[in-house]
């Protein structure tokens, strides 16, 4: 808690002293009504003056200028855009044109990455060695098409990272008690996961429950992460209604959370 405003930051990223970063929450906003009130996200009815406000508030909490913002416009694909000076402020200062994107990673200082979230995973990696950090939203989609894995690859091609040198925090998102899908989607993690099938539990006919905080923790380790570098927040945004938005709780009328890191 600062300033009436709530957010959630990872020990192990705080204790590096490398980023400035945090998840919000739905607490110390201005929006009103569905979006009460701290909805981070202008793809929504909220007045985009709202939203500003809003980013400028939170993003004033954790020490970055709102101003110089990086947004993806996210569609569940599996595209990590790596980011430049260039894109400084696109998305709130400038025009945007980085589309069809699901994660952003820079090494750079000073270039706050933004990405957005009401259910799905948001991973936050942090390479200490080669100072590069990388936002990644991983809902189900996602995490059927291994973001997680393919972020620690690009990571390794653009900047040199070795896995075991990488923090990554796995935030709040729907939990494995809320998660149930259909026969079909859980073929689909079947399929990605094959004999990782334990992060699917059956329940009732046709029903299953998926834990997409142990999946991407084990396709992160599957890489090489070691476990202990790994902190898995445990919220619930389904579960916690005073503290998240949840697009499946709210049935889609719903306000956005985020997560925000910048590299020193
Ligand atoms: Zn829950």
């Amino acid at each position: 808690m600062k300033d009436g405003l709530a957010y959630l930051t990872i020990p192990a990223f705080q204790d590096s002293g490398m980023v400035n970063h945090c998840f919000t929450t739905r607490i110390g906003g201005v929006s009103q009504g569905i979006y009460n009130s701290l909805n981070t996200s202008d793809d929504k009815e909220d007045p985009v003056e709202n939203v500003h406000r809003n980013l400028e508030l939170v993003c004033g909490v954790i020490g970055v200028d709102y101003r110089n913002l990086v947004f993806a416009v996210q569609t569940h694909g599996d595209y990590i855009r790596i980011v430049e000076k260039a894109d400084l402020g696109k998305g709130i200062s400038m025009p945007n044109d980085i589309n069809n994107t699901d994660g952003l990673m820079t090494n750079i200082p000073g270039i706050p990455l933004i990405t957005f979230y009401a259910d799905c995973v948001p991973l936050f990696f942090l390479d200490k060695k080669n100072k590069a950090i990388a936002v990644v939203h991983s809902g189900w989609k996602g995490t059927v098409l291994e973001i997680g894995a393919k972020t620690i690859r690009q990571m390794k091609d653009v900047y040199g990272t070795k896995p075991e040198d990488c923090l990554v925090g796995i935030g709040p998102s729907i939990g494995p008690e809320c998660f149930e899908v259909g026969q079909e989607v859980a073929d689909q993690f079947a399929e990605s996961f094959g004999d990782w099938s334990y992060i699917i539990k059956p329940f009732g006919k046709g029903k299953y429950l998926v834990d997409l905080w142990e999946a991407n923790k084990l396709m992160l380790m599957d890489m090489g992460v070691p476990e202990s570098n790994i902190t898995i927040s445990g919220f619930c945004t389904k579960c916690n209604e005073d503290l998240f938005f949840s697009y499946r709780r709210d049935k889609g009328r719903t306000g956005s959370m985020s997560a925000i890191m910048e590299l020193r």
